[in-house]
C-alpha cells in the first residue's frame, strides 16, 4: 500500500525542489537531481513487483541509477562484483535468484549470468513526466539491498539489508561528520560494497550533496577533485598508504587535501604510519570509521571529536556497544589488557544472511547482541581500538593474546618494508608462534629478518618479537585492498 513515509532520498522525492548541481559525476557523464529523478522513476516504474534485481555493479552512472530506482521500487537490489569470477557469480545468482539483471548499454555479460533476463539502464530517460510520481515502498523492515560480505574470511554471504539500516547509518555518520548537502564526496571504491554503494553513493543522495567518482583512483584524480570543489573523500587503506606514499611528490596533492574538509578510511585498519604521514605533510586528520557489510557502520571518530590514529572512535549514535570475554560476560574494564570481541544491537543491523538461518542464528548472541567476530579495547574515554579479527589476527602465544594490527603497525614503521601481515603458526612451546609476512620497501636490499624482529622488540613487548619472518613479492588482497590472511603460502 501507499502511505506517507519518511523518504529515502527526500532530493529525489520532490524534484522540483532539489538542489541544481550535479547530484552524480562519472568521469564527464552526470546527472542532476532532477534528471536522477526522473531517470530512476521511469526504471522504478518497470521494476515494481520484479522481486529481486541484480545489478552488474561497473563504476557508472547506470550502476547508481539501477540501485537507487530499485530501492524506490521496493525491488531488493542485488549488487554483482563484474571482477568476480564466474564460480562467485554462479553462487551470488543461484543464492540470490533475481528475476533479471540490470547493466549499461555497452556491458558485456559473463556466462554465469546468460540465464538471466536483462535489463539495459538508460541514463537519459529523463524527459519530464517520464516516470510519474513513484511512491516509495512503506515497510522499513522489507529488504531494500542483499549486499555479499567481501569474502576475507571465506565464501561470501549474503546479507538481508531493510532499508530502516540504511537510514539509521546514513544518519548516524551524518551527524558524526557533520555531513550535509554542501559536501562534494570524491568516490574511487567499487559500487557492490557497503562502502562504496551505501555510504559512497546512497549517503551523498540522501544528503543532497555532490559524488564524483574517479572511475579508477588515482592520486592525481583526488588532486584534481579536491582542487576543484569537493570536500570530503573516502578512502579504503591501500589508497591512502598511495597518498602518503605519494605526498611527497605531489605539491598539488599537499595542498588539495590540506583543504579538504573531511577525510575518511574505513573497511580495513589504517595503519598509523600512514596516517601520521598524511597528518604531518598536510595538517589533516583522517577520519577512521569501522562496521561491516552486516551492521552497517559501527564507530567513527567524530569530526568534534579528538583525533588518534590507531583508533575507529566511539559508537555512531543508535548503535549500542560492548566487548565480550571468552565466557560471554561483557567487559567494563578500559585499556590494552581487556581484550574482547565486539558485539552490537541498534537499527543499522541487517536482518539475516541470505538462505542461511542456520549462519543467522549462530550469528546472535543472546539478547539480540550480534557476534562481529572483530577483537578490541577501549581507552579510558571510550575510543574503540580494533585489535584484529578474532579468526585470523589474534594470536595466543606463550599465554599472551596478541594482536596482529600492532605488530603489523611497528613493522610499517621501518622504511625497508613497505607491507606486512602478521599470523599465528601451530607451535609446541608456545602454543602458536608470531610469524611476520613482509613484502620489502622497492629501495636498496631486503631487511634482514633480525633487523625486523629487534625493529619490533624495540617498540613493544618482548613476547610481541615474531619468531620468524617471510619475504614475498606482494600481499594476497581483495578488491577492497583487504588482506587475505587464508590466502598466505604455507599456512
Ligand atoms: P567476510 O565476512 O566475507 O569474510 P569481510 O568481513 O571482510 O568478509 P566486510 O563486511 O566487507 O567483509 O568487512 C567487515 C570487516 O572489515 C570487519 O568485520 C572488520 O574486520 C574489518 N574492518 C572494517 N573497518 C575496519 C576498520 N576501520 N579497522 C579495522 N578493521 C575494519
Ligand atoms: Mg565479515
Amino acid at each position: 500500500g501507499v502511505r506517507d513515509v519518511d523518504p529515502l532520498f527526500p532530493a529525489l522525492a520532490a524534484p522540483d525542489t532539489a538542489p541544481s548541481g550535479d547530484a552524480l559525476r562519472f568521469g564527464d557523464r552526470s546527472l542532476t537531481y532532477s534528471e536522477l529523478a526522473l531517470a530512476s522513476a521511469a526504471l522504478a516504474g518497470r521494476l515494481r513487483g520484479a522481486g529481486r534485481v541484480a545489478v552488474w555493479a561497473t563504476p557508472s552512472l547506470e550502476t547508481a541509477v539501477g540501485v537507487v530506482a530499485a530501492l524506490r521500487a521496493g525491488a531488493p537490489a542485488v549488487p554483482l562484483n563484474p571482477k568476480s569470477g564466474d564460480g562467485e557469480l554462479t553462487h551470488i545468482v543461484t543464492d540470490s535468484a533475481p528475476s533479471l539483471v540490470l547493466a549499461g548499454p555497452g556491458d558485456v555479460l559473463p556466462p554465469a549470468l546468460a540465464g538471466l533476463s536483462r535489463v539495459d539502464v538508460d541514463v537519459s530517460d529523463h524527459r519530464p513526466g517520464a516516470g510519474g510520481a513513484v511512491a516509495e515502498p512503506d515497510d522499513p523492515e522489507a529488504p531494500a539491498l542483499i549486499v555479499y560480505t567481501s569474502g576475507t574470511t571465506g565464501p561470501p554471504k549474503g546479507a538481508v539489508l531493510p532499508r530502516r539500516a540504511i537510514v539509521a547509518t546514513l544518519d548516524a555518520l551524518a551527524d558524526a561528520w557533520q555531513w550535509s548537502g554542501d559536501d562534494v564526496l570524491v568516490h574511487g571504491l567499487p559500487l557492490f560494497h557497503v562502502h562504496g554503494l551505501i555510504l559512497g553513493t546512497l549517503g551523498p543522495l540522501r544528503r543532497g550533496g555532490s559524488v564524483r567518482h574517479l572511475g579508477r583512483f588515482s592520486t592525481e584524480g583526488v588532486a584534481r577533485e579536491l582542487g576543484s570543489g569537493a570536500t570530503m573523500l573516502f578512502g579504503v587503506p591501500t589508497m591512502y598508504h598511495r597518498i602518503a606514499e605519494a605526498l611527497p611528490d605531489e605539491p598539488r596533492l599537499v595542498t588539495a587535501l590540506g583543504g579538504a574538509r573531511l577525510l575518511v578510511s574505513g573497511s580495513a585498519a589504517l595503519p598509523v604510519h600512514d596516517h601520521q604521514r598524511i597528518t604531518s605533510a598536510t595538517g589533516r586528520r583522517v577520519v577512521e570509521r569501522y562496521g561491516m557489510t552486516e551492521t552497517l557502520m559501527i564507530t567513527s571518530v567524530r569530526v568534534d571529536g579528538e583525533p588518534r590514529p590507531g583508533a575507529v572512535g566511539v559508537p555512531l549514535p543508535g548503535v549500542e556497544l560492548r566487548l565480550v570475554d571468552e565466557e560471554g560476560e561483557a567487559i567494563t574494564a578500559a585499556g590494552p589488557e581487556a581484550v574482547g570481541e565486539i558485539q552490537v544491537r541498534g537499527p543499522n543491523l541487517f536482518t539475516s544472511y541470505l538462505n542461511r538461518p542456520d549462519a543467522t542464528a549462530r550469528a546472535f548472541a543472546p539478547g539480540g547482541w550480534f557476534r562481529t567476530g572483530d577483537m578490541a579495547v577501549r581507552d579510558a574515554d571510550g575510543y574503540v581500538r580494533i585489535v584484529g579479527r578474532k579468526a585470523t589476527d589474534l594470536i595466543k602465544s606463550g599465554g599472551y593474546k596478541i594482536g596482529a594490527g600492532e605488530i603489523e603497525n611497528a613493522l610499517l614503521e621501518h622504511a625497508g618494508v613497505r607491507e606486512a601481515a602478521v599470523t599465528g603458526e601451530p607451535d609446541a612451546d608456545l602454543g602458536e608462534r608470531i610469524v611476520a609476512w613482509v613484502v620489502p620497501a622497492d629501495t636498496g636490499a631486503p631487511p634482514a629478518p633480525d633487523e625486523l624482529t629487534d625493529h619490533v622488540a624495540a617498540r613493544l613487548a618482548p613476547h610481541k618479537r615474531p619468531r620468524a619472518v617471510r619475504y614475498l613479492d606482494a600481499l594476497p588482497r581483495n578488491d577492497m585492498g583487504k588482506i587475505m590472511k587464508r590466502a598466505l603460502p604455507h599456512r
